[in-house]
């Protein structure tokens, strides 16, 4: 830990700026945290005056990172869930009951055909759709809100016409998603992370 000598708080228009003098310090350095505090670190004795000018200095960069930081999404707490047997076949329960109907409604509505269904128990994908149009979807999908279930069963839909992951493929699910927003319901899908217990 290096050695902080001095500590004071400067303002300069709504910021409030920590600033830290350290033994080791060379020069003085700006930093915004992820939480939107600002702390400059100088050498051991610069003057308050010093300081001050060099915030000013930098103030529109200070700022920007401020914005930054706050209009950014907070991380998207990962979702990891650890599931015991018996709560496997209760999803297994609920997915025979929901996902059926759900697949053969998202199809109807978007004039899409497939073959068959199987309820799976893998937690490696959500699903898979073959050359022959035969859907596999995972029970685990009952643990997801029911847009991202949409987008699993979608993104399947879409491969009954498109067999690959190419642009094509993303422009067709795209087309399917009532908000056209795949790549922020991927972002969310990814958070969760699911365990099966023995
Ligand atoms: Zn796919």
């Amino acid at each position: 830990m290096p050695t902080q000598l001095k500590r004071y708080i400067l303002t300069h228009e709504g910021l409030n700026i920590s600033v830290k003098e350290y033994r080791a310090s060379r020069s003085l350095k700006l930093i915004v945290h992820t939480d939107c505090t600002i702390t400059l670190t100088c050498p051991p004795r610069t003057a308050k005056i010093r300081a001050a000018n060099y915030i000013l200095r930098n103030v529109d960069w200070i700022r920007q990172a401020v914005e930054r930081f706050r209009t950014r999404p907070p991380k998207s707490a990962s979702n990891d869930i650890s599931v015991s047997p018996a709560q496997v076949k209760d999803l297994r329960e609920k997915a025979a009951k929901y996902i059926p109907q759900r697949l053969q409604h998202l199809a109807a509505l978007n004039g899409l055909h497939f073959e068959g269904l199987t309820i799976t128990t893998t937690t490696s994908k959500w699903g898979s759709c073959s050359a022959l149009r035969h859907i596999r979807i995972s029970c685990f999908v009952m643990l997801l809100t029911e847009e991202l279930i949409d987008l699993v069963l979608l993104h399947e839909l879409a491969h009954t016409v498109q067999m690959n992951h190419s642009p094509k493929f993303h422009a067709t699910l795209n087309t399917l998603l009532p908000m056209h927003n795949e790549k922020a319901l991927n972002k969310k899908l990814k958070a969760y992370n699911i365990k099966k217990l023995r």
